[in-house]
């Protein structure tokens, strides 16, 4: 069924204003809804537990989401009026695309408006990671720097060394510019689709993964987690990679094997890794990688500035508000849905 079918028609044939479930309290996203929807906010500021985002969306037709939320078919099938879903986020690996398309529910999400404020993150933990900051930011805070030293905190050089990055999307790209126009770095990219390079052209060259991984100082992951994905980077796969070398991850982290790179790091193999993103979030207070030095850690915070926060919330709200007026959602995750 599509958009244009049966569902579509019937919910927009119910008349009235639409009934949307927040899961939290956006209010740049509420207040743009609020003029045409019924909205049901979640305002806690915890995610809202499964069972009861079960109940509240049962009556929905529209559901505003976080990265947080499980959409999965089991919580689909208990939403029977539900018509749209957009989520707070590009990466939609929280969500049962194939079950959202079959049910024809067109998935909103929030792509390019969160690029360069990722890729600025994604620099800040690849510089601190090569630089050591936070090794130093701690040494001088806790009292222990006691002199000038030849050999003190030596880090890696970003100028002039080799960057891969896996997925030369939006963010891949805009990483990939910082680093060959801002840091004079080579850039190799691995990714699925090989189109036209455009303004990277001479900037950046392609590469086969396992070329990639053995000829960069420096590996940015920024492919979306999907079943091709997942383990992207387990043991032998980091095996692979430079003597030395620093891993960033700011895209998903089921991407990486956390266990094989915290025994990478631990043994020297690789330099450091700079890290947003956990296969499980917040992040198992037991990782070993809580316990290296040579890891710089960040909450998941690769979006969030003001400015972008605010523009995630005002896209996620549009993209139901058109979907929910029976019109193709501007940034849609399933476009397939209006076959
Ligand atoms: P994007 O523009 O869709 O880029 C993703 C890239 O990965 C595309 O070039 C895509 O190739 C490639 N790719 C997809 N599947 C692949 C596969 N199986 N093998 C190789 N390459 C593959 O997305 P984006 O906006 O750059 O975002 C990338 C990811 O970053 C998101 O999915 C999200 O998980 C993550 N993210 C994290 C944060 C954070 O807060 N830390 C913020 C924003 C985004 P095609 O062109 O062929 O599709």
């Amino acid at each position: 069924m599509t958009l244009d079918g049966a569902q579509g028609a019937a919910g927009r044939a119910g008349g009235g204003r639409p009934r949307v479930l927040a899961t939290w309290d956006l209010p740049a996203a509420v207040e743009r809804l609020r003029p045409r929807c019924d909205v049901d906010v979640w305002g806690e500021r915890r995610a809202l537990p499964p069972e009861a985002l079960a109940a509240r969306v049962a009556d929905a037709e529209g559901l505003l989401c976080l990265l947080t939320d499980r959409v999965d078919a089991a919580l689909l099938a208990r939403a029977p009026r539900l018509r749209a879903i957009s989520t707070v986020s590009v990466g939609v690996d929280h969500v049962d695309l194939a079950a959202a398309t079959a049910r024809a529910i067109p998935v909103g999400h929030t792509p390019g408006v969160l690029t360069e404020t990722t890729a600025d993150l994604t620099f800040t933990l690849l510089l601190a990671a090569a630089r050591r900051v936070v090794e130093a930011d701690g040494l001088v805070r806790s009292g222990g720097w006691r002199r000038w030293e030849p050999d003190l905190l030596l880090g890696r050089d970003v100028h002039g060394a080799t960057l891969g990055i896996l997925g030369l999307g939006a963010i891949g790209r805009a990483v990939a510019r910082r680093a060959a126009r801002g840091f004079g770095m080579r850039v190799l990219a691995w990714s699925r689709a090989r189109g036209p390079l455009g303004d990277l052209d001479g900037a950046v060259a392609w590469a086969e993964l396992p070329e990639l991984l053995a000829a960069s100082d420096f590996v940015s992951v920024h492919v979306p987690l999907t079943a091709a994905t997942r383990g992207l980077l387990d043991a032998p796969a980091l095996a692979r990679m430079k003597a030395g070398a620093i891993l960033v991850n700011t895209a998903r982290g089921g991407i990486v094997d956390e266990t094989a790179l915290a025994a990478a790091l631990r043994e020297g193999r690789l330099a450091a890794a700079g890290l947003d993103v956990f296969e499980r979030e917040p992040v198992d207070p037991a990782s070993p990688l809580l316990r290296l030095p040579n890891v710089v850690l960040a909450p998941h915070i690769g979006s969030a500035s003001v400015g972008t926060r605010e523009r995630m919330a005002r896209m996620a709200a549009d993209n139901l508000l058109a979907a929910l007026a029976g019109g193709r959602m501007p940034a849609c995750a399933n476009p397939e849905v209006y076959r």
